[in-house]
């Protein structure tokens, strides 16, 4: 879509931090972070937001979902349900939808925050 910057990074119109890339999707890293970790997993085709999503999406969004573990675990904040105590890492996932919702970007993306605490996220 015209004038989307998503839809530049996506297509290489304009440089982004890539750590994963598919035929459907890419992720890279957050422009301006809110952890020590901190990346973004968009579709590579145009959706504004999570709100017009549809059963058509499903696969898409699942991908979505499903890759925050795993590139969390290779970005180093990955978590395994059976390492208990402080210090066992962990990620928080985010989809902002609207303006209550916070999203300054209409194009639809997962934020994925992590590394050691403290730090304060987004809001
Ligand atoms: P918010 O800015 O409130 O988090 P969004 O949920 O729409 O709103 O998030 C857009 C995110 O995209 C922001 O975290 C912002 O830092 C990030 N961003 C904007 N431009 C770029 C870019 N060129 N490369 C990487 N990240 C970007």
């Amino acid at each position: 879509m015209d004038n989307c910057i998503f839809c530049k990074i996506a297509a290489k119109q304009i440089p982004s931090k890539t750590i994963y890339e598919d035929d459907d999707v890419i992720a890279f890293h957050d422009i301006n972070p809110a952890a020590p970790v901190h990346f973004l997993i968009i579709p590579k085709y145009h959706v504004a937001t999570l709100a017009e999503c549809n059963e058509s999406h499903a696969a898409l969004l699942g991908k979505m979902m499903l890759l925050a573990p795993k590139l969390a675990r290779e970005a180093g904040c990955g978590y395994t349900p059976a390492a208990e105590g402080p210090g066992q890492g962990g990620f928080r996932t985010q989809f902002h939808i609207g303006p209550d919702g916070g999203q300054e970007v209409y194009h639809l993306h997962l934020h994925v925050l992590g590394g050691p605490r403290p730090w304060r996220g987004l809001r």
